[in-house]
């Protein structure tokens, strides 16, 4: 490749959003640093990383961010979903109050997103199986109603983090490839 010639990069926002406690900050420092904190207290104020995959031989950023403790407050601001092409909406298995919020954390991200925002619905903290409160099953048909992509991930192990993060990144990438071909 020349000097000259351009490589192509694209930058996405992703949010991720869901109630306190789910393991959004957590997911995060597992995909982006490879970092588990079991006592994690949350800082105020929206914080952001940015990943890099590479798709079709073309550098994809993703400039992930979390609520970083807004929803404490049912404070997510719109800005915080402003400019976003992806988001990851996070519950936990072993709390179904945190499952039965998800309707209300789609409302928002539909107010404040079109249709063509890549979801996925994460049934966070799989590891604790022997107290589930949610089966698969229930996570799976309402990503399927709602058409959200659906995965089971463990912060702490590690189970599928990074394979949740790429299913949206490349879900982002085919969309915004399509509509420039
Ligand atoms: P947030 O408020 O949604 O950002 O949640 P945090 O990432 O701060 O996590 C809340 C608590 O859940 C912390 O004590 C984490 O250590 C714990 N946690 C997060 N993810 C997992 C996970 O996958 N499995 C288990 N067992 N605990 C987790």
């Amino acid at each position: 490749m020349s000097d000259d010639e351009a490589v192509e990069e694209y930058l996405f926002k992703i949010v991720i959003i869901g109630d306190s406690a789910v393991g959004k900050s957590n997911l995060l420092s597992r995909y982006a640093r490879n970092e588990f904190n079991a006592h994690s207290k949350a800082t105020i104020g929206v914080e952001f990383q940015t990943q890099s995959v590479e798709i079709d031989g073309k550098e994809v950023k993703a400039q992930i961010w979390d609520t970083a403790g807004q929803e404490r407050f049912r404070a997510v601001t719109s800005a915080y979903y402003r400019g976003a092409f992806g988001a990851l909406l996070v519950y936990d298995i072993s709390r179904r109050a945190t499952f039965e919020n998800v309707s209300r954390w789609l409302d928002e991200l539909n107010s404040h997103s079109d249709t063509t925002v890549a979801r996925m619905l994460v049934g966070n903290k799989c590891d604790l199986e022997n107290i589930r409160e949610v089966s698969m099953e229930e996570g799976k048909s309402l990503a399927e109603a709602e058409g959200l992509f659906f995965m089971e991930t463990s912060a702490l192990d590690s189970t599928n983090v990074r394979t949740a993060f790429e299913i949206v990144i490349r879900e982002i990438y085919n969309n915004v490839s399509r509509k420039v071909l």
